[in-house]
């Protein structure tokens, strides 16, 4: 396929571009060399293993690589710990261990194991001990992705393989393939240029065959090579081979990180002469070549035979055709610019291994996007598609439903905030938690707590049930209800909140997370209160972080966005397809601004949880105040919980007084106190939640939860918490006139001296408290 934008470059400049780049992924001199004869050696014969692997992030230290320990040794064989070391490298040590074997004993086996990345073209392993005169077989494992015969669930790898036979013609034979229908890298080309694959190629993660290359790499499978028993039964032969026999991982390979590779060399000689052998191999492929063609053909090719002839044309011409898109990825990759994948430094040298903290590390983010100027700003993307470089070849966005730079940007920085494999940005945070219900199905059941914010309650009450979903609401404070309520084999969603909102019920994330993955369940952990800055639930084990970035993220009340946080890769493929699939995503402009407030989201939420923390032990000692609820006070049932599994009790805090007119007052007579739903503005907000944020919640239910109608929601800002307090205390004052100690109030009350939007006298409480009849 000709490429309109394909560039003649000179073999020299590739090679000293695909050096640094390489140099740039953090590996030293001679094993950037090495590495980038293995690229190279793919990239001349249009292999799909070549330099494309610099920008698609396939080439990169692992930051807990060690050094590969040869854990026994015989005269024959060894057998290596390749403690996360590269792949790549782990191939060319196993390479050159199996000819010195084998040249002096006859047979050299080489097996390794833990490691789990890419090894690259194995036939360019497989060519290098052929060049010895030695024939040489090399396998690598990686993870699930094809079906056996009978199925549709991935359990091989792709197996590929690769066997260099010496000839006494010259070149040696090389025979390099994968047992899967297609190549696991030709799947990722093909959904890069949007392109569907063959009808009988692999099935969708429900198990139905599909051409989309997304659906197949989204929790689907592979087909292998022949779709029946034969290529199943070498499939799992070479798993047995490659993987099991050298120590790598039989099941759950991707999750381990713990993939094995097998290199075996032999000397021809053991069975006879060298040279005759190498006759024979020559007259046989001798006698293919010279096989009567089909019509139509003009030539009977040998295996390797079209591309070793690309080679040796590239390769006396002295430049390669590649991709100008490519080229200039590599360029960047090359000077350190960064490219589509590539992580670009930021101003801050990240050391592996140095723990800057978290407000550091969000004002230094990194930068992942294309951007040629080195902008300090994230550039926004407000395009909803890319023009494509051909009919076939689209790079690495095409629309942004799919796809957008800004969210990338925003979703790689926010896994790494929260320690995820992968995180997503949805139009809200109820976008993001309407995803996390898709990963149920009919007949499923759900378990949340029974203190949750008013909109997740409405989505399990009245949305749930469509979907044919039952729901069980349960104090998640009490773990051993929790327990009980979940059904082993049914439950598939644990759902909770710590705080909860708005009583500020702390639960304990680690043991209920625990008991969720026991039975199997999916937990999620509701962390928009205390946000990444006080609480990280996946390091307490949730596998599923949600965060309305509609709070403290956006933090000006300028942004409505959710974020979904994902641990585990397959888990995270399921929410990028339900992302992709329903296109509930955040769009550019909001993505821009989610980014430009987590630059200052630990400051503005230190200080107003400092500020909450002031207005708590003021309301505490107020005699119209019947409790306070808020984490941060040690009297607080969940206390002791909170200072375990967070930093902070956060700046949202509530109060009762035991009268709604009481309370009413006092949220409409505050003047620096924004009456608005929400949180975690840079603003003071104050709310009546039962009459606001969580109207949506039936008056029995939430007086059956334990939800008064008296409940006063504080959320603290950045103000000067002197001019907060003062401005609380009178509006408490205030309440205290008109309703005496007892709270009920002797008629309305006039305003004076209040600020310019609440001037009006009070009407009396009944005529104005009408729960709304629907959440904003
Ligand atoms: C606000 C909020 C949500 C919903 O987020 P939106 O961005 O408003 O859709 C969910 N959970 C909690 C705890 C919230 O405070």
């Amino acid at each position: 396929m000709v490429q309109n934008d394909d560039v003649e470059v000179k073999l020299s400049e590739l090679k000293d571009l695909t050096l640094r780049a390489v140099c740039n992924c953090g590996f030293e001199t001679d094993q950037a060399a090495i590495i980038a004869e293995v690229l190279l050696w793919a990239q001349v014969r249009s292999n799909s293993q070549g330099v494309i692997k610099i920008p698609a992030g396939a080439v990169a230290k692992a930051s807990d690589a060690g050094q590969p320990v040869v854990e026994s040794d015989s005269p024959i064989s060894a057998h290596i710990n390749g403690h996360k070391q590269y792949g790549m490298l782990m191939m060319q040590l196993a390479t050159t261990h199996a000819i010195s074997k084998a040249s002096a004993g006859g047979i050299g086996i080489i097996g390794f194991y833990n490691t789990a990345s890419s090894t690259g073209a194995l036939g360019y392993f497989a060519e290098q001990i052929a060049n010895k005169d030695l024939i040489g077989i090399v396998l690598a494992q990686s993870p699930e992705a094809v079906a056996p015969q009978g199925s549709t669930e991935a359990v091989f790898g792709t197996n590929p393989i690769a066997v260099g036979v010496p000839t006494a013609s010259g070149a040696p034979l090389i025979i390099d393939l994968a047992t899967s229908a297609v190549a696991w890298y030709d799947l990722v080309e093909a959904q890069a240029a949007g392109k569907p694959v063959d009808a009988n190629v692999g099935y969708n993660s429900s198990g139905r065959p599909t051409t989309s290359p997304s659906a197949i790499l989204e929790g689907g499978a592979l087909q292998t090579f022949d779709r029946g028993s034969k290529g199943s039964a070498l499939s799992l032969l070479f798993e047995l081979l490659g993987g099991a026999w050298p120590g790598g991982a039989v099941t759950g390979k991707l999750a381990s990180g713990n993939w094995g590779n097998l290199v075996v060399a032999i000397q021809p000689g053991v069975l006879g002469g060298v040279d005759a052998f190498k006759q024979r191999v020559s007259e046989l492929c001798a006698r293919v070549k010279s096989a009567r063609p089909a019509p139509g053909v003009p030539e009977v090719l040998l295996p390797g035979e079209r591309s070793s002839r690309l080679a040796a044309q590239r390769t006396a011409a002295g430049s390669v055709p590649i991709s100008n898109r490519l080229l200039s990825q590599l360029r960047k990759a090359a000077d350190a610019l960064g490219t589509g994948q590539v992580v670009q430094q930021s101003d801050v040298q990240r050391q592996p291994g140095s723990e800057l903290s978290l407000a550091t590390r969000l004002t230094h983010p990194e930068f992942w996007n294309d951007d040629p100027y080195n902008a300090t700003a994230p550039p926004m993307y407000q395009t909803s598609t890319f023009r494509q470089l051909s009919a076939v070849d689209c790079g690495p966005y095409d629309y942004t439903r799919s796809g957008n730079p800004t969210r990338t940007q925003l979703e790689r920085q926010m896994a790494e905030i929260e320690g995820a494999d992968r995180a997503f940005a949805f139009a809200s945070g109820m976008a993001a938690l309407s995803a996390v219900l898709r990963l149920c199905v009919a007949g499923d059941h759900v378990v949340a707590g029974d203190d949750l914010y008013g909109g997740t309650s409405r989505l399990l009450e009245q949305v749930a049930p469509t979907l044919g979903l039952t729901v069980s609401n349960v104090d998640t404070t009490n773990i051993a209800a929790v327990k009980a309520a979940i059904v082993p084999g049914k439950t598939k969603l644990v759902m909770l909140e710590s705080p909860t909102n708005p009583r500020m019920q702390i639960c304990d994330i680690k043991p209920l997370c625990a008991l969720a993955r026991e039975a199997g369940a999916t937990s999620v952990v509701d962390n928009s209160i205390l946000a990444p800055t006080f609480q990280q639930p996946l390091a307490l084990g949730a596998d599923i972080c949600m965060t309305s970035a509609t709070k403290f993220i956006g933090g000006h009340a300028d942004l409505t966005a959710g974020i979904l946080a994902v641990k585990g890769a397959a888990l995270a493929q399921r929410i990028a397809f339900v992302q992709n699939a329903e296109g509930a995503f955040l769009a550019p402009f909001e993505c821009w601004l989610a980014l430009r407030g987590l630059q200052t989201m630990a400051l503005r939420m230190e200080r107003q949880a400092t500020t909450a923390g002031l207005l708590a032990e003021f309301l505490v000692a107020h005699p119209l105040v019947r409790k306070v609820n808020f984490p941060g006070l040690p009297g607080h049932p969940g206390h002791d919980i909170n200072v375990r599994q967070a930093t902070s009790g956060g700046s949202l805090l509530s109060f009762e007084t035991g009268s709604v007119e009481a309370s009413r007052i006092i949220v409409e007579q505050t003047k620096l106190f924004k009456v608005t739903v929400s949180f975690g503005s840079v603003s003071s907000l104050i709310s009546l939640p039962c009459y606001m944020s969580h109207a949506s919640i039936p008056a029995a239910l939430r007086a059956s939860r334990g939800l008064p109608d008296d409940l006063v929601r504080i959320s603290a800002g950045i103000e000067d918490p002197k001019d907060l307090l003062a401005d609380l205390r009178q509006a408490m004052q205030k309440a205290v006139h008109a309703t005496g100690e007892n709270g009920h109030a002797p008629g309305a009350v006039g305003a004076q001296g209040t600020g310019p939007a609440k001037q009006q006298a009070v009407p009396s409480t009944a005529a104005v408290l009408a729960p709304a009849a629907a959440l904003p």
